[in-house]
């Protein structure tokens, strides 16, 4: 079953192209050799599209860490902040190889919820410059005019690490995601800014006190592209049923990370995880947010999956547990890409 077809929260693969060729950007997209994401799979799965990160890593990866997240318990410790001049320059490269993917016929960089519908329909893939932390953004946000101008529609102020913006969750559980300080000054501008040019404030990876300072002073629609309900997995990264609350309260909503470190209830990085346990997040966060407000943020090309997904090839399976689960057609063709158009008609208006 590859229909609806899914427009997804968030991936990585920008990062993996990156790693693997920063001139070109073609190897392993356009035909099968992905990863996680390529176009043989996005049509085997009837992936319509999504958030496309541009994300800076940092000198040590995160996978040297992920032997630690199959502890019962764990903490890794924030990463050092990196500096504008190394990041713009990852961030200029990443954003290139989107726009040779786009150039190559790949996909379509939608700038807006009509060009993300054009796409759904005539079966090119849809593609959101997301920005997964704003090291590359200068505090006169010089940066983000031009980046705006080429097509960014949403950006997260951290991802888990420092920023001039604000502080980030670490990876630890259990914890809550009450971790340390919200946004700077240059952050809560950041957030006025973004509101200004009609650009997505998304709130994975801040911790509890920056989530509410966007809370506070976002004019728009509260959005967590890739999270999970903190009542069944503590992880630092999830939400509270609160925060949920206060989501659900703008209008705003949460795409489901299929990462399985914060999907199951022992926080463990294994890939032995029953697609159920993606049924009973989606069971909670439809319950906190309501039908309309819940969508998928797979994590694809960043994260171990469950196994019997794996891959966006495997999306059909996710399909079909909603209809085990008594999910009706009208449901599923919300958590599948509605709620994702129906936001960003508030948030891009
Ligand atoms: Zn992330």
């Amino acid at each position: 079953m590859t229909k609806p077809l899914i427009f997804d929260g968030h991936n990585d693969v920008l990062l993996r192209l990156h790693q693997r060729d920063i001139t070109t950007g073609k190897d392993g997209f356009q035909g099968t050799g992905g990863r996680q994401i390529d176009l043989e799979k996005a049509r085997t799965g009837g992936f319509g599209g999504g958030f496309f990160a541009i994300y800076v890593p940092g000198e040590h990866s995160l996978s040297e860490n992920l032997d630690e997240m199959l502890a019962p318990s764990y903490d890794l410790p924030l990463p050092p902040q990196i500096g504008w001049d190394a990041a713009s320059k990852v961030a200029l490269s990443q954003a290139a190889i989107l726009f040779n993917l786009e150039r190559d016929g790949a996909l379509k960089i939608c700038r807006s919820a009509q060009d993300i519908r054009n796409c759904l329909s005539s079966g090119i893939m849809a593609a959101v410059m997301h920005m997964e932390g704003a090291e590359a953004i200068d505090p006169d946000f010089h940066m983000l005019e031009v980046l705006y101008q080429t097509g960014l529609r949403s950006l997260g102020p951290v991802w888990s690490r420092p920023t001039i913006f604000g502080h980030g969750v670490p990876f630890r559980f259990p914890s809550t995601p009450d971790t340390g300080a919200g946004l700077t000054k240059d952050g809560i501008r950041l957030i006025n800014k973004c509101n200004d040019l009609g650009v997505m404030v998304d709130l994975s990876h801040l911790n509890e006190s920056g989530f509410w300072d966007v809370a506070r002073i976002s004019t728009k629609p509260l959005v967590a592209t890739h999270s999970n309900a903190h009542a069944l997995c503590s992880h630092s990264r999830n939400l509270t049923d609160r925060q949920l609350h206060a989501i659900r309260d703008s209008d705003g909503m949460v795409g489901l990370n299929f990462a399985v470190a914060f999907l199951r209830s022992d926080g463990r990085m294994d890939e032995d995880t029953p697609i159920e346990t993606m049924m009973d997040h989606l069971d909670h966060l439809i319950a906190q947010l309501g039908e309309d407000r819940v969508g998928l943020g797979s994590d694809f090309d960043g994260a171990t999956v469950p196994a019997e997904i794996k891959t966006i090839a495997g999306l059909p399976n996710l399909r079909s547990a909603m209809r085990e689960r008594g999910y009706d057609d009208a449901l599923i063709k919300k958590l599948c890409h509605q709620n994702w158009l129906r936001v960003l008609d508030l948030t891009w208006a």
